[in-house]
């Protein structure tokens, strides 16, 4: 198989790095890729939101086989392209991405469907949101509907700061068209944990459960990032737990995006709030978690490329059951100083090769960049992911963090406490 992965983050090269080890794979290209995916196979200059330009370059090599990484080039409709061109693909279609990227839509699936979330309304003025917010106790949620990058969802303690999201989402735009609508929904209790199945638009087969750190800083302190850490598997996620989300969220969602015109594949990715009488879906997101998908690979034993191509040819039910590995793998993820608001790039990093020789550690590569001269640099917010797995979840910490110990990198900077919880 000849397979074209979309997307230029450490999970697309997490997923790479795994599909390479497949007996099946002949080669990979990746678009637009990075300084890692670049020693796996080709990487072709093309922005993950020009689905015109990766379906020809889908058809021009003759690719068997197309992976979504990034949301927004689900979102873009790149899938209905693929499909139009006949190139198999592992992702959804714009329809079926709504169920990311419209937080509106997909909490008014979930009440026509009976999916466990929290109470909620839609509002797109200012004044309703405002008097429903009287109604309610805090702390109050408050989601711009769109795509915003995982920075659209504001917790507000009281009401003077409820009434100020509202209106920097609503009038100030703060989100830009994301926030044309917003979604105000009741706080949900709970430890959190992400949730993965692989979809095949009629079928569903469980993956397995990470939990990640939003915070930037030590004991989750800090700004909102798109994720400082994350590992697998989550403890809070029992067996039990595992099956009420197959049976009471994925399930019917399946079969609630089939009736309604608009069946899933690729993977689920339930966020979950996990409370005494079960799990609760906080959101949904149409791809695998960025750092969770590099835990994953770390612990499948089984074959990707003919998993992933099972579910964008509609025949997961016949795949034999998943094998993983019983190590628990964990990332860290190091990031640029100033990351998120304001990353500085350009800094250069060293030692990586040395780092990548510590037992049971894979590093990958985010936001790199490799000069004319061969030197690797920051190129973005979040730079590496140092991925360990170990017999236990303490020695796999331990691992990373010796790894990172070996990195020359003075313009970066990590959590020290990534899985604590997990720890305690
Ligand atoms: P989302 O982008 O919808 O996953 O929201 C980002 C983060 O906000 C989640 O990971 C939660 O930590 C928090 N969050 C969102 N919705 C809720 C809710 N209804 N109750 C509690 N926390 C929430």
């Amino acid at each position: 198989m000849k397979i074209l992965i979309v997307g230029s983050g450490g999970r697309e090269h997490a997923l790479g790095w795994k599909l390479k080890q497949s007996p099946l794979v002949s080669e990979l290209v990746s678009a637009p890729g990075n300084p890692g995916l670049a020693e796996l196979g080709r990487c072709v200059p093309i922005s993950v939101t020009d689905s015109g330009e990766l379906a020809t370059l889908a058809m021009r090599e003759q690719v068997d086989l197309v992976v979504i990484g990034p949301e927004s080039a689900a979102a873009e409709g790149l899938a209905d392209r693929l499909a139009q061109v006949g190139v198999a693909c592992f992702g959804p279609t714009q329809a079926a991405a709504e169920l990311e990227s419209s937080k509106a839509f997909m909490k008014d699936f979930c009440k026509r469907h009976g999916v466990p979330t929290a109470e909620y309304k839609v509002f797109d003025d200012a004044i309703h949101a405002k008097a429903y917010l009287g109604d309610r106790e805090p702390p109050y949620v408050i989601k711009a509907d769109g795509l915003a990058a995982g920075k659209g969802v504001i917790l507000a303690e009281t009401r003077r700061e409820a009434d100020a999201a509202i209106d920097e989402i609503l009038f100030l735009r703060k989100f830009g068209a994301a926030g044309q609508r917003i979604v105000i929904e009741d706080f949900l209790p709970g430890e959190e944990a992400s949730f993965f199945a692989l979809c095949d638009g009629e079928s569903a087969i469980a993956l397995t459960a990470a939990q990640d750190h939003k915070r930037a800083y030590d004991g989750d302190k800090g700004p909102n990032t798109g994720g400082m850490g994350a590992y697998s598997p989550a403890p809070v996620f029992t067996d039990l737990a595992r099956d009420q989300t197959m049976e009471q969220i994925i399930l019917p969602t399946l079969r609630g995006m089939k009736a309604e015109g608009r069946p899933f594949t690729g993977v689920l990715f339930a966020g979950l709030m996990i409370s005494a009488d079960g799990p609760k879906l906080i959101e949904f997101n149409v791809r695998f978690g960025d750092p969770e998908c590099q835990t994953l690979m770390r612990r499948l034993k089984s074959d990707l490329a003919s998993v992933l191509m099972a579910a964008a040819r509609g025949e997961l039910a016949s795949l034999p059951e998943l094998e993983w590995s019983d190590d628990p793998a964990v990332t860290v993820v190091y990031a640029a100083q100033g990351y998120p608001d304001e990353p500085l790039t350009g800094s250069v990093i060293r030692g990586l090769a040395e780092a990548a020789r510590i037992e049971g550690v894979e590093i990958f590569h985010a936001g790199t960049r490799r000069d004319e001269d061969g030197l690797l640099r920051a190129a973005g917010g979040r730079v590496l992911n140092i991925t360990a797995t170990a017999p236990n979840l303490a020695d796999a910490v331990a691992r990373a963090y010796a790894s990172i110990q070996l990195i020359d990198w003075p313009g970066g900077f990590c959590r020290r406490d990534i899985a604590w919880r997990a720890l305690d």
